[in-house]
């Protein structure tokens, strides 16, 4: 047995953001040797084709409507079914309300392990290793599996998507399998948000507990909108109940890589650096030259921001 199975997701007839991702970091295992790539999603087969497109090389659709809660239990036996289909002998999910049950249900029913929240993956000798955040952000460990199949769930944004080529081919199928569910979901409830979703913004203006008050999220707020961006903000401005914990970027927060992250009274903590160590550039405002944020950005501004932001707000506006 070999090759790669991802668990893709969808929601409200659309695939997810996690399923690109889950197929860019089964791509790179690919590319190691790993095997051909086979993505499962519940639904049509016309949302398995875009699977194919996005870089599956064989996509099945689970068209059993027990799947459509989302819960392990109807899950388990249509991934079983997919592993023989496709010979996989590793497993990636998304770190999701689905993988985060899914992945244990599946290592306990195939007697093998699960890696969760990983952020990093690679193959050596066609065989899983993942790599996960230890001691509260502070240090990383890489794990490999006795057991096949390596089973990992993998956390949002750790992996870049492949842009969609139309061109790319796959073969299709459908499987009917599914259990049945011992939870029933009675209601689902969407997440309020306005603008950007912060996990998708290309710009982050983040605000630390350096901000001193929470009155100056609205001029982040205002910086935000101008870069066409979302606001973060770190543990401990969230903690203070500054701004709501949907926006806590980090370890126990959001994974974000924007094209520019801007860290605006924020020290750096790793726990913090777990969560937008990926962003592209990194600018660092902040009145203290040693601050760990400093050292890794690109360019800082080492002042007060209250100085700064407004400046930096007018010479934008200035613009147009
Ligand atoms: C298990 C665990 C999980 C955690 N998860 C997360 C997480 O997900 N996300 C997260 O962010 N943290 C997390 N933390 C907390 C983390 O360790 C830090 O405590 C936190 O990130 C610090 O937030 P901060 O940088 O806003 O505050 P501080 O560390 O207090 O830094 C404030 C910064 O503001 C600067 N400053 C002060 N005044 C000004 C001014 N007027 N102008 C410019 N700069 C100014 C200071 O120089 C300083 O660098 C976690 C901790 C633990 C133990």
């Amino acid at each position: 047995m070999a090759g790669i199975l991802v668990i893709a997701e969808a929601q409200e007839g659309a695939l997810a953001p996690i399923s690109a991702e889950l197929l860019g970091a089964a791509r790179k295992l690919a590319g190691e040797g790993a095997g051909n790539v086979t993505a499962l999603v519940a639904g049509s087969e016309a949302l398995a084709k875009e699977l194919i497109a996005l870089g599956a090389d064989a996509a099945i659709a689970a068209t059993n409507a027990a799947l459509a809660d989302g819960t392990a239990d109807a899950y388990v036996p249509a991934v079983e079914a997919a592993i023989s289909q496709s010979g996989a002998d590793i497993i990636l999910l998304g770190q999701t309300s689905l993988g985060r049950d899914l992945g244990p249900a599946l290592a306990f029913k195939l007697n093998t392990a699960v890696a969760m929240d990983c952020v990093d993956v690679k193959a050596e000798g066609g065989k899983l290793k993942a790599t996960r955040s230890a001691y509260g952000g502070n240090a990383r460990a890489e794990v490999s599996f006795k057991n096949s199949p390596a089973i990992a769930t993998i956390k949002a944004k750790s992996f870049d998507g492949l842009a969609p080529d139309a061109g790319r081919s796959g073969a299709v199928s459908t499987i009917d399998a599914a259990g049945t569910p011992r939870v029933k979901v009675l209601a689902t409830t969407k997440a309020e948000s306005t603008g950007v979703r912060i996990e998708d913004a290309p710009v982050v203006v983040a605000g630390g507990r350096g901000l001193g008050d929470q009155s100056a999220f609205g001029m982040l707020e205002e910086l935000a909108n101008l870069l066409k961006g979302a606001t973060g903000a770190s543990r401990a401005a969230c903690d203070l109940g500054w701004y709501p914990p949907s926006q806590q970027v980090g370890l126990t927060g959001k994974t974000v890589s924007p094209n520019l992250y801007i860290a605006i009274a924020i020290s750096g903590a790793s726990q913090h650096m777990a969560g937008m160590a990926g962003s592209k550039n990194i600018i660092a405002i902040n009145k203290d030259a040693d601050a760990n944020m400093v050292k890794v950005s690109k360019f800082a501004i080492i002042e007060d921001y209250k100085k700064v932001v407004p400046a930096l707000i007018e010479e934008i506006k200035k613009l147009g």
